[in-house]
């Protein structure tokens, strides 16, 4: 019923469709285990669900679960002291679920690399953050947004050192037309269908993706719509600078070795 996913990564207000529910009756539905930072082990543990959806608060001999809030009580497996709390509400359809509550709080929490990544765009990035926590979508969309107008240039920049030595070329002319543009998003469609394989996740073009979003963003009105593609420009943002840095650290390291191989090769 409450997907893992859900559970563990969902900020408040951000609506969730449930797709395999077959049943309004709270009595079948699972429990399901989660895994989440305990802050008494300082590590992550799985946490299982202690109550029941009948719980206190209810009457306990309703069972439709149809546009009710569910309070869900979690406990670290570990430790058995640090406890979650998630606050539910499903929908009059049971289609639609999103949280209204949850203890402690959905992490505003920041990869080191990438704030250091993005430097000094690090505060405007932990802005969206906490409008995301606080299912401000409007907000965090408009945060997001700035920080990719700001860092576009040198992100496609970057992608230019992870292109094959054939469509180098082909790359570095489109790119060069990317600067005569300031309108971020003809700048990433220029460049999207040239991207190599290792940004392409499943054969997903993360480019593609935020391309539509940067898009379609702009017309969607509701912190709920605006909310679905801040998270995905955030993530798609994410995964670009992790796997640009990732690449460049693999091919330091492989220069390096090949350097040693060398040297040593030149010494015998
Ligand atoms: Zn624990």
């Amino acid at each position: 019923m409450f997907k893992k996913d859900f559970l563990e990564e969902y900020s408040l207000f951000r609506n969730f469709r449930i797709e395999d529910v077959n049943t309004a009756n709270v009595q079948l539905w699972h429990k399901t285990p989660i895994n989440m930072k305990c802050h008494v082990c300082s590590s992550n543990q799985t946490f299982n669900m202690t109550n029941d959806f009948t719980d206190e608060g209810y009457d306990k001999f309703e069972i439709n679960g149809a546009d009710r809030v569910f309070d869900l009580k979690y406990l670290c497996q570990s430790c058995k002291s640090f406890k979650r709390r998630f606050f539910i509400y499903v929908d009059e359809n049971i289609e639609n679920i999103h949280k209204v509550g949850q203890y402690p709080e959905w992490e505003i929490k920041m990869d080191k690399n990438l704030a250091k990544t993005l430097h000094k765009h690090a505060k405007t990035f932990r802005k969206g953050l906490v409008c995301e926590s606080q299912g401000y979508g409007i907000g965090a969309f408009a945060y997001y947004r700035r920080i990719t107008e700001e860092i576009i240039d040198e992100l496609l920049d970057s992608i230019s050192d992870l292109i094959d030595l054939e469509r180098k070329a082909e790359y570095e002319e489109a790119l060069e037309k990317t600067k005569n543009t300031r309108v971020t998003q003809e700048k990433i469609k220029l460049v999207k269908d040239l991207i190599p394989s290792i940004l392409k996740p499943n054969g997903m073009n993360p480019l593609g993706v935020l391309h539509s979003e940067l898009s379609e963003g702009l017309h969607a009105e509701t912190d709920e719509a605006c909310l679905e593609s801040a998270n995905h420009i955030k993530s798609i943002l994410i995964f670009l600078i992790n796997q640009i840095i990732s690449s460049r650290e693999s091919a330091k390291g492989f220069t390096e070795s090949m350097k040693s191989i060398l040297a040593k090769k030149s010494t015998n």
